[in-house]
């Protein structure tokens, strides 16, 4: 295959969590411009992509009823499910210090379990589908320690180590399971600190590149993974944090 065209996406069919706004929406856009039928859902009534762009559903991913339902309506009318991109995710650093034990556990409620969840729904529909390709948005945090957080640190953790879990299962079934690794990108998500001028400085600096990321700038890792160009990639790490973890000095 030519390479440029193990790149595209046509004919596959992916759902997205957390496709209501930031990196989630900037995902389903790029695997729906590489020619993927997509799906995005949130618990939003609409998706910040505005009509158009890709198939959004409201929908909660703690609702396990309703994504196993999503599921099977995308296999009925398309015959096939190939990709699933776990992007739904929360921070609750404001909570900890009132209630640390119910922000621990919503946290991996939300970023850990109802990813699991969402793989475990949809692997059945990937192997007989013949092709699988999960991806999941951890975080550097994943891998180093943040302060104030330790719930959403823990659950960052966690999915990278259950990709390479899953990964090591299913490979043999040629299902592909990998971590896209966002360094500070612009969201909802990380508003406050981006507005502030220190603290958006202090994270700018921290990165190799010296700015932040956008939501764009993880697309094409995600069509990437989602794509056979990346047929021998399973249980890895893709990092897209402007340098922030590979700095030294
Ligand atoms: P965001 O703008 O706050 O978006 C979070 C997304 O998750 C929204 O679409 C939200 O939709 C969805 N979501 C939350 N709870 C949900 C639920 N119960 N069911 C379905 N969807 C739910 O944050 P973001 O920055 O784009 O974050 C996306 C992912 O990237 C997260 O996993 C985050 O941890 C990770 N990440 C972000 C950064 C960063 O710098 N921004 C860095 C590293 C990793 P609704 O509110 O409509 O439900």
């Amino acid at each position: 295959m030519n390479v440029l065209d193990s790149f595209k996406l046509d004919g596959r069919v992916a759902l997205v969590t957390g496709a209501s706004r930031g990196i989630g929406c900037a995902i389903a856009r790029g695997l729906s411009e590489a020619g993927a039928c997509v799906y995005g859902i949130g618990r939003s009534s609409d998706t910040e992509a505005g009509e158009g762009i890709f198939q959004y559903r409201q929908s909660d991913v703690l609702d396990k009823d309703s994504v196993s339902r999503l599921l099977a309506e995308l296999v009925e009318r398309h015959g096939r499910f190939d990709v699933l991109v776990n992007a739904a995710g929360i921070t609750m650093p404001d909570q900890m210090e009132a209630d640390p034990l119910t922000t621990f556990q919503r946290t991996l409620d939300l970023n850990l379990v109802a990813a699991f969840a969402c793989s475990y729904l949809a692997l059945p529909h990937m192997l007989s589908g013949g092709y699988g390709s999960i991806i999941n948005v951890t975080s550097i945090g994943s891998a180093l320690g943040f302060p104030g957080n330790p719930g959403y640190v823990a659950s960052k953790g966690g999915l990278a180590a259950m990709t390479r879990a899953l990964a090591r299962d299913y490979g043999g079934q040629g299902i592909r399971v990998n971590n896209i690794v966002p360094g500070y990108v612009h969201t909802a998500m990380t508003h406050t600190s981006y507005s502030d001028p220190a603290l958006h400085a202090a994270r700018a600096e921290r990165t190799m590149l010296g700015r932040w990321g956008s939501v764009a700038e993880l697309s094409g890792a995600a069509v990437f993974l989602a794509s056979p160009a990346s047929s021998y990639v399973t249980g890895a790490d893709l990092v897209v944090d402007g340098g922030w973890s590979a700095k030294g000095l």
